[in-house]
């Protein structure tokens, strides 16, 4: 059946000279033309391609629709991982060849991160729309680097929308990149161009005066080490604040770090808080950290990659009040707005500080007074130029849901771990090893009389069992000392008999391999 396309603009205000007859006389001009074997990637046949494509879209609903009756993950047997040793294809393939090779050796073997009971580090579990979204992006194939089409209007939407999720002005501005560590980096970039009382871009860090002093706790994330050493402050300039027991940065060392570093000569220059740590969910006091910042004529950063969209949830939100005082927020649309990979956001409140970071107009990039480059530029906001249509699948499904929804699956989330902690409790051979405070639980098997590296040692075991069993995708960590199995619910299809189970598994687990 062929139906004409529904991707119809209102109306066509020009006939190609390309089209129809026109077509015929300008290919005959050309002297030779029908020597010349011009090839193209598109389809000889297009009907062999749409059934391919309708089955392709068959079967991924069968995957996602059976997901939970998979395991979450199972290691791949040594004929796959041979499979990808092949060397660089030189002939072609039929399209249905390639397809099957994909459906038999990658969607088997998965990561696991869309399962129910997928619980490891820190992600999301995706979603169909978003799928479908990346797939119509594809299509369209626009390049968000800027211009004047609607790609480029929609991409600039979403941001206006996380800055509304998160109460930060209309003013601010912000930009769609590959996730929280890009966005991390972005804002933190902004940050030191503004505190270095030099011109950085011009001068470079050399030609500053004191070396500036970042501050986060010891619980903050990896990317902000990244992040110092790529803009070439380094390690030492991020200072390491020590946590309270509740694993939130202890403002009275802060306080005290930053007195020693203006007395020692350095330029204490930003304050990373975080919204949610990777290690236990734990929340930085936003206000506290606010006044500080203030006060101390600081850069404050709010790292929420994972707890910023806590704002919209309406049993939780007030745990992020404050976070619309920050100078900048890092935000992961692909963890609790389950955006397929990837999506992050940085929004920053001085948008013409952003600018003036990253803005450079080479003469092929000037804009013009109408027509496809009569528009800002969205590639001044950060490092790509290129950039691709990843806001289509935020878009779509917050359209599709509603915010509020999104909000009540985190709440959702959250009562998940209180539930799971409760479990835990009441289970005499585990023990919570952290207090929880979002969605994430750390808690270890502790038989008596087992403790230090053995008990390590016996949890990892588990942890692995439950992996290659396919039941269950926890990881680990170790807080304040203590090594201990984490779950991190960031999870739309997660339900609380997944949590029962995983508790009874790991009970019976280690008592298997402990004999307690
Ligand atoms: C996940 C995470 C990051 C990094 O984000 P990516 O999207 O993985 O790059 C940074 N900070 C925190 C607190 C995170 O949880």
């Amino acid at each position: 059946m062929k139906r004409n396309s529904p991707f119809r603009a209102p109306r066509r205000a020009f006939n190609s000279p390309l089209d129809g007859d026109g077509r015929e006389a300008a290919v005959n001009n050309v002297e030779n033309a029908r020597d010349v074997a011009e090839e193209t990637l598109d389809p000889g046949d297009w009907s062999d391609v749409q059934a391919l494509s309708h089955r392709i879209v068959d079967d991924s609903i069968a995957y996602l629709r059976d997901i939970g009756r998979r395991p979450v993950w199972q290691e791949m047997p040594p004929e796959v991982k041979t499979f990808f040793e092949a060397s660089l294809p030189r002939s072609p393939a039929p399209l249905a060849e390639v397809y099957r090779e994909v459906a038999e050796n990658v969607m088997p073997y998965p990561m696991g991160n869309i399962h129910p009971r997928f619980w490891s580090w820190y992600m999301g579990a995706g979603n169909f729309t978003g799928a479908l979204a990346d797939f119509l992006a594809a299509v369209q194939g626009s390049n968000l680097g800027g211009g004047n089409h609607a790609a480029a209007l929609l991409d600039g939407q979403v941001v206006n929308w996380c800055k509304q999720m998160i109460g930060f002005p209309a003013s601010a501005s912000g930009t769609l990149v590959s996730g929280g560590s890009m966005s991390n980096l972005i804002a933190l970039t902004v940050a030191r161009n503004v505190k270095a009382g030099v011109d950085v871009r011009e001068e470079g860090v050399a030609s500053i005066d004191k070396p500036l002093r970042f501050y986060g706790s010891d619980q903050a994330h990896s990317c902000h080490r990244k992040a110092l050493e790529a803009l070439g402050l380094g390690n030492r300039a991020l200072r390491r604040i020590p946590t309270d027991r509740d694993l939130r940065i202890d403002i009275p060392a802060l306080k005290k770090a930053i007195a020693e570093d203006r007395a020692g000569g350095f330029h204490p220059a930003c304050v990373i808080a975080t919204a949610g740590t990777v290690n236990t969910g734990a929340i930085d006091d936003l206000e506290a950290l606010a006044r500080l910042a203030a006060e101390e004529d600081l850069w404050l950063h709010v790292d929420g990659c994972i707890g910023a969209l806590m704002a919209i949830a309406p049993k939780n939100g007030h745990r992020v009040a404050c976070i619309e005082h920050a100078d900048s927020i890092a935000l992961d649309p692909h963890k609790w707005l389950h955006a397929p990979f990837e999506v992050g956001c940085v929004l920053i409140r001085d948008a013409s500080a952003h600018r003036d970071t990253f803005a450079v107009t080479p003469e092929y990039l000037e804009s013009t007074p109408r027509g496809l480059a009569s528009a800002a530029w969205l590639h001044e906001y950060g490092l790509q130029t290129t950039r691709g249509f990843r806001a289509l699948k935020v878009w779509m499904a917050l359209k599709e849901h509603g915010v509020e929804k999104f909000g009540r699956l985190i709440d959702q989330n959250i009562a998940q771990a209180a539930f799971l902690s409760r479990l835990i409790r009441n289970e005499p051979l585990l023990e919570l090893v952290a207090p929880t405070s979002i969605n994430i639980v750390c808690f270890r098997f502790r038989p008596k009389g087992v403790d230090g590296e053995s008990l390590k040692a016996l949890n990892i075991e588990i942890m692995l069992r439950l992996q290659e069993l396919g039941t269950a995708a926890l990881s680990d960590t170790t807080v304040h000392g203590e090594h201990c199995l984490r779950v991190a619910i960031n999870n739309h299809r997660t339900r609380r008999e997944d949590l029962r189970l995983l508790v009874d598994e790991a009970v019976r687990l280690g008592r298997h391999i402990s004999g307690a």
